[in-house]
């Protein structure tokens, strides 16, 4: 029982789930964070969003949750009297994508890499949690994808976004704001906490840790770094991430190869040192072994 409360926190974290239907959003509280002139990363629940206000409007990255819709709406209207224009999905989880229908009914136009929209528009399921996520109406759909990358030219900034080969997910993009030096990086980074990687719908170890090298090759030290969860940081914080995917994999690789079965590896503690620094968010040390050791005995 515990370890299914366990279970079902961890996905919490990056898929909607039933409970969170009940999940009391009326005490949630949207708190913006200026980054740089004219972009901004905006917390309430659910992944954090990015947002860029000017002359051309508000491009926004993620919508967290539908019943946080007006709220979100009303954060954005003290930074910026003009409407969003376009919504950028990092990747399909319901805790990202949550707000996506209200924005769209109101045409802002939704852009994703194509995965995104496949995904949402199919059943899906997460063998993990045994959750199936139903697919989302026609206005939460976004109605441009792109295979690779694309680049928006708003508000004096050109804003890159790059898919990145399956790593929390098979459709993840992080998004870099040239000008104002802001990286968004979506769910391939946890600031401060081991991360959920969504096996199911094509995300590895391999490709996290991908993604943070890519995300690590652009900016300076000075880059502001938006995770999908946890606080803003920067570049330091993500390579810290990326050593702890590293030094994680690498402690039970071994254990896998050598035939040890999940219950062993998880009496081991594989990443007993690691686990006071990372262990405390959504995802516990267990789950966090059992997610390595699915992806490493290829047993997804
Ligand atoms: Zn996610």
């Amino acid at each position: 029982m515990r370890n299914k409360l366990v279970l079902a926190a961890a996905l919490a974290a990056c898929a909607s789930l039933p409970a969170l239907a009940q999940q009391d959003f009326s005490k949630v509280e949207i708190k913006t964070e200026k980054l740089a002139e004219g972009v901004w990363m905006l917390t309430g629940a659910g992944g954090n969003i990015g947002l860029s206000a000017g002359a051309d409007g508000v491009f926004m990255i993620d919508s967290q949750y539908a019943p946080l819709t007006d709220k979100i709406r009303a954060a954005i209207a003290g930074l910026s009297p003009r409407p969003v224009r376009f919504l950028f999905n990092t990747h399909w989880h319901g805790d990202h994508v949550g707000g996506n229908e209200n924005l769209g009914k109101t045409g802002v136009v939704i852009v994703a890499q194509e995965n995104v929209r496949k995904r949402m528009s199919t059943e899906q399921f997460i063998k993990m949690f045994n959750m199936k996520e139903p697919p989302s109406p026609a206005a939460a759909l976004p109605l441009v994808t792109f295979v690779d990358s694309i680049s928006f030219h708003v508000n004096g900034d050109d804003v890159e976004a790059f898919h990145v080969p399956p790593a929390h997910t098979d459709g993840d993009a992080i998004v870099y704001f040239r000008k104002a030096n802001v990286l968004h990086m979506g769910d391939t980074f946890f600031n401060g906490m081991y991360p959920f990687v969504d096996l199911s719908s094509g995300g590895t170890i391999a490709g996290m840790i991908g993604a943070c090298d890519r995300g690590l090759s652009m900016g300076d030290a000075s880059t502001r770094v938006i995770p999908g969860h946890g606080p803003s940081g920067n570049k330091a914080d993500l390579k810290a991430f990326r050593d702890m995917l590293v030094s994680s994999r690498d402690a039970i690789a071994p254990l896998v190869k050598a035939g040890k079965t999940l219950d062993e590896v998880k009496a081991l503690k594989p990443t007993a040192t690691l686990d006071e620094k990372w262990g405390k968010g959504f995802v516990k040390p267990d789950v966090w072994a059992t997610l390595l050791y699915t992806d490493l005995s290829g047993n997804k």
